[in-house]
């Protein structure tokens, strides 16, 4: 069956300053969508009213044409939401809150034992799924709360900065694993890592002071932006000039006294050390979030 995920007008107040301003998508079938933005951009406090933890000023959200904000428990087992800094008490064991996750999303035994078993083996946390909470490292906190997102095979799973705290490796596997799980919900991640992004984001949203300023497919985005970047070698004393006259997205060591330069040009003035080159997503994103 095909998912429908439906934001409708969404604002949100703290007091008098507005946080989020008419946020507007929509998202069918399955796959995975990286919410992309600066600190303070809105990222979380949209996060929050999509899995009904807030209630927005104005708007819906809709799942599978049905409110979550007024279906909270029905909607329960459809949702997975794993915060930025997830905690749980020190005492509990990660076995033990991974049990009181099934009861909540109305488990069964057998299908309790199942899931754990499961995500305890996905992502490898049987040495320490005995253990208190407070014992685990960031790494293993981090897993523990990906696998409590996960428990009940959620249509729509919500991820706040899914990748910090693994290490290069685990990060590898999770991006592995979320792609896979793509395949079968929607999944919303919120992330300024563009490596999570060019590895499994089907569709990217960009917030920007509380507005979308861009809603659409990681191609479209690479190609509002080029023919606007440019790469040259220069000398380090020319630098600050260079800097003057042009954003600079990207920058490498090159030989001693050198360095590689990527920058920004919309209109072509710029010397021929330097010459046109495809961006990347990230210099995408860059490019977007200068303007
Ligand atoms: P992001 O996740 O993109 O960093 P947030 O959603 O956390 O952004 O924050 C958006 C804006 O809301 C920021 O300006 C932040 O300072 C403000 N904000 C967040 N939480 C509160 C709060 N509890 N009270 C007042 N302002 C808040």
């Amino acid at each position: 069956m095909k998912n429908q995920l439906k934001v409708e007008n969404i604002s949100f107040n703290y007091l008098n300053k507005k946080i989020l301003l008419d946020i507007n998508f929509e998202y069918e079938d399955r796959g995975v969508i990286g919410l992309l933005g600066p600190n303070g951009s809105g990222k979380t406090t949209l996060m929050r009213i999509l899995v009904g933890l807030k209630t927005p000023k104005t708007g819906q959200v809709l799942l599978n044409n049905k409110s979550i904000l007024n279906n909270r428990k029905e909607l329960v087992n459809t949702v997975g939401y794993l915060p930025q800094n997830f905690e749980i008490y020190n005492y509990i064991s990660g076995l033990d809150f991974l049990s009181y996750v099934c009861d909540i999303k109305g488990l069964n035994n057998k299908e309790k034992k199942e899931q754990i078993d499961y995500l305890v083996e996905k992502f490898n946390l049987s040495s320490v799924i005995k253990k208190r909470f407070g014992s685990y490292s960031g790494g293993y906190k981090r897993r523990l709360g990906i696998a409590q997102a996960m428990i009940g095979n959620p249509q729509f799973i919500i991820i706040d900065e899914p990748t910090v705290g693994l290490d290069p490796e685990q990060r590898f596997e999770f991006r592995q694993y979320l792609a896979g799980i793509g395949k079968e919900s929607i999944i919303l991640i919120s992330t300024h890592i563009v490596e999570d992004i060019s590895f499994y984001c089907d569709k990217i949203i960009i917030l920007n002071q509380g507005k979308i300023t861009f809603d659409g497919y990681r191609d479209d985005l690479i190609e509002i932006v080029d023919g606007k970047i440019y790469e040259g070698i220069i000398n380090i004393e020319e630098y600050d000039k260079v800097k003057e006259n042009f954003k600079i997205i990207e920058q490498s060591g090159s030989e001693r006294g050198k360095v590689k330069l990527r920058v920004i040009c919309e209109n072509n003035n710029i010397s021929d050390r330097f010459t046109k080159v495809k961006p990347s997503l990230e210099n995408a994103y860059v490019y977007f979030q200068g303007r």
